[in-house]
Formats: structure tokens, sequence, C-alpha cells
């Protein structure tokens, strides 16, 4: 087994501390996403179904759009299916999330609530591990890990976990810290790779954790010599050693 970065592990509580103050400080979307969808079970799994390869911004304005028209499973199961596709329109795949949607509520009103178990969430349509763990945490307070592309990124890039596939990531997190952060580390880590720690040029300079990141996966920066003439290298190197060891 490849090597964990231990200290992280060891100052995890701090790091999400600073993580999310950095996130709400740069008005990461999931923090305004999760105030909308509090009050019930059924909005955050709603919000969850619908967030999958969609921005939190358009997911969040889908979500009250719907909330608006109909709040319960009951309301959301009456809506026609031209209804409910106008009103998730600007999702990913809005067609295919209407039906899973629809057919979601419909087993929901037969249950009489929203499944708290990982079998009962994912016999909805449309529910796959990933919002299964997420609904668990958010609406029933379970320690669970919800594993997506910025937990999974992430946590490989801190080195707490060095996996290749997202279900490693969930075994290996689980495995690793301790379960009081579990519940909460989807919502952080997604908010920390929304504003900061970014797929693609992510700002390790001004990064508030990154003395305990061992960013792995990234390139270290440009040599100061690259991209230059081979005249501008020795001048360059000229002056370096001037500055060293200068003549007088
Ligand atoms: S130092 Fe860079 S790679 Fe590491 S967590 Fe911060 S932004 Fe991400």
């Amino acid at each position: 087994m490849r090597n964990v970065n231990t200290a992280a592990i060891g100052k995890l509580g701090w790091i999400i501390r600073r993580m999310q103050s950095e996130a709400k400080r740069r008005d990461a979307a999931v923090y305004r996403a999760e105030n909308a969808t509090k009050e019930s079970p059924f909005h955050i799994l709603v919000f969850t179904m619908l967030s999958a390869r969609t921005r939190d911004e358009a997911t969040l304005n889908a979500v009250e759009r719907l909330i608006k028209k109909a709040k319960t499973p009951s309301e959301v199961m009456a809506l026609s299916p031209k209804k409910l596709e106008r009103l998730l329109y600007g999702v990913g795949f809005y067609r295919t999330k209407a039906k899973h949607l629809s057919k979601a509520s419909r087993i929901i009103v037969g249950a009489g609530h929203v499944p708290d178990t990982l079998e009962g969430l994912l016999a909805l349509p449309g529910v796959g591990r990933k919002t299964a763990n997420i609904v668990l945490a958010r609406a029933f307070g379970k320690s669970v890990v919800g594993v997506d592309v910025h937990v999974h990124r992430i946590s490989n890039r801190l080195g707490i976990v060095r996996t290749k596939k997202p279900e490693e990531t969930e075994r290996s997190l689980t495995r690793s810290i301790p379960p009081r952060y579990l519940r909460t580390l989807n919502r952080d880590f997604v908010a920390f790779g929304q504003t900061v720690c970014l797929p693609r040029k992510p700002h390790c300079p001004i990064c508030p954790i990154k003395g305990f990141c061992w960013r792995v996966g990234l390139k270290t920066a440009k040599r100061k010599t690259e991209g230059k003439t081979k005249d501008a290298v020795i001048s360059c190197r000229l002056r370096s050693k001037m500055t060293r060891n200068p003549p007088w």
C-alpha cells in the first residue's frame, strides 16, 4: 500500500475549518444550496439527484423553481412530464432526471417517507451510491461520505488517500479518518474544490492548507530558465553567480 499523509489526517479538523472559512469567504454555492434545502430530506434528495453533472448554481435555480410549484413528493408526482421538464430545464440531462424524479416521488409517496438506508435509497431510480451517501449524511446525519469528483481529487492531492477510483476513496476515507468528519466532508471538500482547489489550475500559492498538502499529481512550478534562449540562460546564470559571489 502506498504511503498516506498522516500529518494531514492528524490535523484534519484544523484543515477542514480552514477550507470552510476560505470557501465561505468566496461564497461557495454549496453552502447556499445547503441553506435552501435543509428543511426537508426530500429537498436534499432532489438537489442531490439534480446536481450530477450540473453546476450548483444551475441546480439551485431549478430546485427553487420546483419547490415554488411542488414542495412535496405527492405534488411532484402530480406534475405532468412536460411541466416537470420545464421546471428542471437548465440542469444536465433534465429530461432523464425529470423521469427519475417523478418515479422516485411515486415510490416515496407509497413508502410514506424518504428512505433512510443505503439499500432503500439505491432502490430509487436515478440514485447511485454517491447520491445515496450524500443524502444519508445530510438528511439523516449518518457518518458516511459521498465521494464525487471533488472529494476524490482533493483527498488524493492532499495525500490522505492514494486511490484510483471513487469507490476506493470512499473505503479508504471511511477506514482512515475519524467518523465525526465524514458527515460533512463532501460539503466542505466540494465547496473548497469549487473555489480554491480547482480541477485545473488550483490556487496553490494562496491556499490556506498548502503547508499540509502533498500536491499529488500536480506539476511543480516551471524552472526560471524554461522557454528562454541559450544566451538569456547563460546571462541569467552569470547574474545569479555574481550575486552569490560578488567580485569585490
Ligand atoms: S495546496 Fe493546491 S493542491 Fe493542495 S489543497 Fe491547496 S489548492 Fe489543492
